[in-house]
């Protein structure tokens, strides 16, 4: 029985195929259909990865005649023969997965180099360098990346044979030094292993094959992925390629490109080269490249040639493209590309100008930028002025826009640990996969070595950090923990400022301040609101954060916490003397004296919203959390209140909960204190029966927390519409309001239709509602979480991204019951979810009317609203 196909010959395949043949792998093909140099080779299946796993790290049955059958095609192809005297065919193995995972799996270039066809090599190039060169390098990487032979044993060797010929540049070897390297690199492999470097090309093959589907559970590739939420089970395709060199003198040479600038979106060639050199150098940051601009004034020709592919590519994938080329002896050769990774700002351009060259539409421009991409839009810049009078002690390459400060740390270890309680800025002289975990969690990346498509710049332009690279005025010393710059020795703990847009490095602090919003993005913007259906409000307590929501668009604010006005200084000596009250009387003297404090709260709010709904939601933490815990503090206050210590002690001794987040907070305190509810929503509609007044328009909406039965709503809807409707009857105004609730209790969801006989809408607070479904406490489950998501119990952390199949569930049968009993309730959400995209996809399937965020992460919201809405069609 013929088997199945694991193995596609390029050309085979096509770039919808990525799950099958990895990205790599159907660009490869891709390229290779459109016409562009891409030197012959084939793909083994990213099926063929997962059935090794299934079967006990075993291969599939037809896959060894399979792989056979192309290698032979190949060497008909190129009339090159594995291992032949006269004309050895030469390949690189490539691993590739359908999601780009840069740097994860190693790649082994030259392979079928031995001792004999080294021979061959330099006979047919008449390079002798060269070839032994290249056979160096192939036992290196085969040594550390199929033999896992430690990388510092070869590098050690390299620069043992560099000393004692007095050079400094791994291409000022002789090919002599480089013969005897190799005999020294055979030696390391025999003494770490124990066996030799193998000799038959086969053999090479076979096993280098098997290192890349090895190398997919790796301990860095198993990181990368839970990083980038990349599913496990996805596999890797392996790719074997005829090699092309880019290392055979000055008419060669090796680069990556972009076929727009990744960082600013401008249509401007963008990339890195450099003159005979393999691969991988340029990434590695051995040499510093030079920037490709430079390519025309060196080799014009295959800068036209370039150009012209740019161009190819980019109307043919119709995105930016990012690629891998090589040079050999004055030909060009395409060896890789797919989509760019690209900063939001430069997303953001891109789209916009893709649709006015006419190469997208508006639609696929609002699918392309990915809401979390926003954020870094949205966030801090240096302070200009601040910036003019900082110690400026080096440059580097801009290679992740954005600022950054932190304390210096040298090692990915320590800025794990360090980070846990202080923002720390990871400095090293190139990073590498390794690092990766350290890169996480440090708020900006500084590094001496590498260029713009380094491995620390492409992968902080991923992960959305500031990152300034290839920073060569900094010498890092990484063992003894410090660097210089400027003659500055900057130790760890250091405080440092990284600028990512200009690559400037601060000692010190620079404030930061909050970033403009114009242009390409107000542009975008328009688009987005053109497809989204929900509503997206934001949850603010402050004139200021309103502000800020509405200058993002928001349309209407979701949560007005009231207690958050408590806080403030001028107020909080008055809430305690409510709090304290021993009589109603007297709480009443209390509530009276923070009326006209809270009205004009309200009164700032409601001018900034201009007529939008404002959601004020009355009353909610249980009261001591406004309470001092020190004596020192209690003694202080009760002077002020002209209570005694021991009273006023005792008083907040008796208000202590057990279970505070279960106990007296929300509705409850109104049904305890309905004066508390009175002095509320007086200053509520006092506010905005002034504005009214004053010709404004004014949508309140009064919200009850905490509800969990319809009996609670209907008393306390009662008395607050009998304040509101006296206060209005009383004024001669007119406006519309609403009361509602807000759900976050199991129950509530469960009886939403007897609720919505009394609520006008319902806001789902989804951050309790998660709390009380998962009996997790929102502010202990940082202890366990981490625990249940690495052990895969949780995919994810449910405070972050609402839960579906739980806590979603509970939101869909209060939207439904609610729905049912009153057709034209308003329904939103107003949790932390309202800010994450999936979550709002989710509150926009199951039919709500909006969702309100944070102000910052109003702009998400707004996309990935509109994405909700354009995957549905
Ligand atoms: P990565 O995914 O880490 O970029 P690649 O498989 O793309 O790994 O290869 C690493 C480097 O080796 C790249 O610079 C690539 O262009 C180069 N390379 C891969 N295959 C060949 C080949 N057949 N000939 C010349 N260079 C190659
Ligand atoms: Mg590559
Ligand atoms: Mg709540």
């Amino acid at each position: 029985m013929a088997s199945k196909k694991y193995v596609y010959f390029f050309g085979e395949g096509s770039k919808e195929m990525k799950k099958l043949l990895g990205g790599k792998g159907a660009n490869l093909s891709e390229m290779t259909n459109i016409g562009l140099p891409v030197p012959p080779g084939f793909t083994i299946t990213t099926e063929v990865c997962n059935l090794f796993y299934e079967l006990g790290e075993k291969y599939p049955e037809g896959l060894n005649e399979q792989i056979d059958e192309n290698l032979k095609k190949l060497e008909v192809e190129m009339g090159m023969t594995f291992g032949d005297k006269e004309n050895p065919l030469l390949v690189s193995v490539r691993s590739g997965a359908a999601i780009s995972m840069p740097g994860m799996m190693d790649t082994v270039l030259n392979l079928g180099l031995n001792d004999t066809t080294i021979d061959s090599l330099i006979k047919k190039t008449g390079n002798k360098r060269f070839s032994w060169d290249s056979y160096r390098r192939f036992i290196q990487m085969f040594g550390d990346v199929v033999m896992e032979v430690e990388r510092d044993k070869f590098e050690e060797a390299l620069q043992a044979i560099k000393s004692k010929n007095k050079v400094k540049l791994d291409t000022e070897l002789s090919a002599d030094n480089l013969k005897e390297l190799v005999s020294e690199y055979k030696k390391i492999i025999k003494k770490e292993k124990g066996i030799s470097f193998p000799q038959d090309p086969k053999e090479q093959l076979k096993m280098s094959i098997d290192a890349v589907f090895g190398s997919w559970n790796n301990k860095r590739a198993i990181t990368y992925r839970n990083l980038h939420d990349i599913p496990h089970n996805i596999g890797t395709a392996v790719n074997v390629q005829v090699m092309v060199f880019g290392n055979m003198g000055n008419n060669s040479g090796t680069g990556v490109a972009f076929t727009r600038d990744p960082a600013t979106g401008e249509n401007v060639e963008y990339g890195e080269y450099l003159i005979n050199a393999q691969g991988e150098d340029v990434v590695a940051g051995i040499r510093t490249p030079k920037p490709i601009s430079n390519l025309k004034k060196e080799m014009p020709g295959i800068f036209n040639q370039l150009i012209d592919i740019f161009k190819k590519l980019e109307q043919h994938y119709t995105d930016t493209q990012d690629l891998e080329f090589t040079i050999q002896e004055g030909k060009l050769y395409m060896l890789q590309t797919r989509t760019g990774k690209r900063t939001a700002g430069a997303a953001l351009k891109i789209a916009v100008d893709m649709v006015n060259e006419g190469l997208i539409d508006k639609k696929t421009a609002v699918l392309r930028v990915e809401p979390e991409q926003l954020d870094q839009l949205l966030h801090k810049q240096l302070d200009e002025k601040s910036k003019a009078n900082a110690e400026l002690v080096a440059k580097g390459l801009p290679a992740s826009p954005g600022a950054a400060l932190g304390r210096v740390v040298f090692d990915a270890d320590d800025a794990v640990k360090e980070s846990k309680n202080r923002e720390v800025i990871l400095v090293r002289t190139e990073t590498s996969p390794e690092d990766i975990e350290g890169m996480a969690v440090a708020q900006g990346i500084l590094t001496a070595r590498g260029g713009m498509t380094s491995h620390a710049a492409v992968v902080a332009r991923g992960m959305g950090k500031c990152c300034v690279a290839g920073c060569e005025d900094i010498k890092v010393f990484e063992e003894e923990q410090y660097f210089t710059a400027s003659g500055k020795k900057v130790k760890k703990g250091d405080w440092v400022t990284l600028d990512g847009s200009t690559g400037e490095v601060f000692l010190g602090r620079i404030p930061v301040v909050d970033p403009e919003v114009t242009g390409d993005f107000e542009i975008f913007m328009d688009w987005v609101n053109e497809f989204k259906t929900i509503g997206v409000r934001a949850n603010a307590d402050t004139p200021k954060d309103s502000e800020i929501a509405l200058k993002f668009r928001a349309e209407g604010i979701g949560l007005c916490r009231t207690e958050h006005m408590f806080f403030e200084s001028d107020r909080i000596k008055a809430v305690r003397k409510m709090i304290v009250a021993s009589n109603e009387k007297e709480r009443r003297k209390a509530l009276m004296a923070l009326l006209p404090i809270q009205k004009n709260d309200f009164i700032e709010i409601f001018k900034v919203m201009k007529g939008l709904p404002v959601t004020i939601r009355l009353l909610d933490p249980p009261l001591h959390e406004f309470l001092p815990t020190e004596d020192e503090d209690i003694k202080e206050i009760a002077k002020e209140l002209g209570l005694e210590f021991r009273e006023l002690k005792a008083t907040i001794v008796s208000l202590h909960e057990m279970n505070p987040m279960l106990g007296h907070r929300g509705c409850r305190l109104s049904v305890t204190y309905p004066e508390i509810l009175e002095m509320q929503t007086k200053a509520i509609f006092e506010a905005a029966i002034e504005l009214t007044k004053q010709g404004y328009e004014v949508k309140p909406e009064v919200m009850i927390p905490l509800v969990g039965s319809v009996k609670e709503m209907r008393i306390l809807k009662k008395q607050i519409i009998k304040i509101a409707d006296e206060l209005i009857k009383k004024s001669n105004v007119r406006f519309d309001y609403k009361v509602g609730t807000m759900i976050e209790i199991p129950r509530a969801c469960i009886t939403a239709d007897e609720i919505a006989t009394e609520a006008e809408f319902f806001s789902f607070g989804t951050n309790d509602l998660t709390q009380l479904t998962f009996g997790f406490s929102r502010d202990d489950s940082g202890k366990f979480l981490p625990d249940y998501i690495e052990k895969g119990i949780l995919d994810k952390d449910p405070f972050a991204t609402l839960d579906e199949k739980g806590v979603g569930q509970f939101v869909k049968i209060g939207v439904e019951k609610g729905r049912k009993a009153r057709k034209d309730i308003k329904i939103g959400i107003c949790g932390e979810h309202g800010g994450d995209p999936d979550s709002i996809k989710f509150c926009h399937k199951i039919g709500m009317d909006y969702v309100s965020c944070s102000p910052f992460r109003v702009p998400i919201a707004r996309l990935a609203a509109a994405q909700a809405a354009l995957e549905e069609i």
